[in-house]
């Protein structure tokens, strides 16, 4: 039998980077994958050609909205189809720069399902062919597919999940969304540019449950601007189907008529085909696996990385955690914890939107007295240039200290805009230190040291 240092089982962002970070420390490395290709959800279902198609709709709106800006487009028109094949253009052009790369850093490679057997051995069945391995360290990094909702099953053709969303070619008049999280906003936001009637449905009473207060209402005010039916607080009771389309009869009483119905209420880990059991590995009630600082879990020498245990479900913070937990494994910064506080999510809705660190609430709850900056996006010159004056850029700090505890941003380009604050954060700047740094002009980024400013309540703009 063969034994590696370190087997990881997944490919994805949290898989692929852990096996490059082994290799260039000098480890054998044995990478499984059931999948053809390495990249997972975020390379073939998730980052990659949502923002594909998220680029090409913005395109079109801007094409629509020329008229603003002085220029003339006539008989404009987006074809789905050719969407979605530029989508692939892309991910067959990264899937071949990521093959390369695993290549060159001499990681072993098998395609096939993997299982855990005791004493750090795994089982990878082959179409029926079984091979088994030993390890000294294994990392999960199995990820996570789309949740069903009980009652509205997808059937692949008029109620859909996110896997086939990205895959559709013929783009729907009325499309119905069921869940305002993240996926559902950004699906939103990507079919409406395209011009189809667009509906949220929301148990909750806002978008984007979960996310800073001000960031909430914010985003609701621009889909309603957008024509999007906001659906909150309600949850769908009954459907049915027909040659029509399929109608959502919701709690409330209200209907919803649609051609198709896209599920999006979160993510369930894939941790049933690894027997866990057999590694003595414990769940939690939903179903991830539990970790420690290093992402070690319960079983001596297994780790568990990325969207499997349920920390968030962002290719960025598997990545990272896939460094941190094969440095541990192999001896290497064996006190470098996996950051918990400065890690940036953006939502690549229609305006964007950057967050990092806490949200008001969990500020006040922290740490007691706060002060905060709301600035207003369309105080901005680069706003009003560019076409872009929605959003806010909202500033978090101690009320004591002034240190920075978190950063919400509303408003064009925020998913870039984020990392400066990500950067303030995770170096504990004060508001007095970023309020005093020169940021260029005229930009979107200058709002955060407007913002400062404001929180310090000696605003120039705001
Ligand atoms: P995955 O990417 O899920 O990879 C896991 C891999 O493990 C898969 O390739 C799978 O085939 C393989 N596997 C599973 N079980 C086994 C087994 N038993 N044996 C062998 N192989 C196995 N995140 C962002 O940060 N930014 C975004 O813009 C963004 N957009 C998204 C858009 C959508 C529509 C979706 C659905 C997700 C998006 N995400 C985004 C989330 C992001 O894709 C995930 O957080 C990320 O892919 C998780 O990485 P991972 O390595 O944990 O797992």
């Amino acid at each position: 039998m063969e034994t590696y240092d370190l087997v990881i089982i997944g490919a994805g962002p949290g898989g692929y980077v852990a096996a490059v970070r082994g290799a260039r420390l000098g480890a054998r490395v044995l990478l499984i994958e059931r999948d053809a290709a390495a990249g997972g959800v975020c390379l073939h279902r998730g980052c990659i050609p949502t923002k594909s198609m998220l680029s090409a709709a913005k395109v079109y709106e801007l094409c629509r909205r020329g008229g603003e800006f002085g220029i003339t487009a006539e008989k404009i028109s987006a074809d789905l189809a050719r969407i979605v094949a530029r989508a692939d253009k892309s991910i067959r052009l990264l899937g071949g720069g990521l093959d390369a790369l695993l290549k060159n850093r001499k990681i072993e490679r098998l395609q096939g399902t993997a299982r855990l057997a005791p004493k750090r051995q795994i089982i990878i069945d082959q179409d029926g062919d079984q091979t088994t391995v030993a390890a000294r360290a294994i990392i999960l990094a199995t990820g996570s597919r789309p949740a069903e909702l009980p009652g509205l099953e997808t059937d692949g053709e008029q109620v859909v999940n996110s896997d086939q969303l990205v895959r559709l070619e013929r783009q729907p008049r009325r499309l119905a969304i069921v869940g305002g999280g993240v996926t559902g906003c950004e699906f939103a936001s990507l079919f409406s540019m395209l011009g189809s009637e667009v509906s949220i449905v929301e148990i909750e009473d806002s978008l984007l449950p979960g996310f800073d207060q001000d960031v909430r209402p914010e985003l609701g005010r621009a889909f309603k601007k957008r024509k999007m039916h906001l659906y909150l607080g309600d949850k769908v009771k009954e459907h049915h189907r027909s040659a029509d389309g399929v109608t959502l009869l919701l709690e409330s009483g209200r209907t919803v008529a649609a051609d198709l119905v896209l599920v999006a209420v979160g993510r369930r880990p894939n941790v049933e085909a690894l027997d866990l059991a057999a590694a003595g590995i414990e769940t939690d009630r939903r179903g991830f696996i539990p970790v420690d600082d290093f992402a070690r879990t319960s079983a001596h020498g297994i780790y568990a990385i990325g969207d499997i245990n349920g920390l968030w479900q962002l290719a960025h913070a598997a990545s990272h955690q896939g460094t941190i937990a094969v440095e541990h494994a192999l001896g290497h910064n064996v006190s470098r914890a996996l950051e918990r506080r400065a890690v940036p999510a953006a939502v690549y809705c229609d305006p964007e939107i950057g967050t990092v660190g806490l949200t008001e609430a969990q500020a006040r709850e922290s740490v007691g007295r706060i002060q905060k900056g709301v600035f207003q996006i369309r105080t901005l010159g680069r706003a009003h240039a560019g076409g872009e004056i929605e959003g806010i850029y909202k500033v978090l700090a101690e009320a004591d200290t002034g240190q920075i505890l978190g950063v919400h941003i509303v408003a064009h380009g925020a998913s870039e805009l984020v990392h400066a604050a990500t950067i303030a954060l995770s170096h504990e700047a004060t508001l007095e230190s970023v309020a005093g740094t020169i940021h260029g002009h005229p930009t979107y980024g200058e709002a955060f040291k407007e913002a400062c400013e404001l929180a310090l309540g000696r605003p120039v703009h705001g």
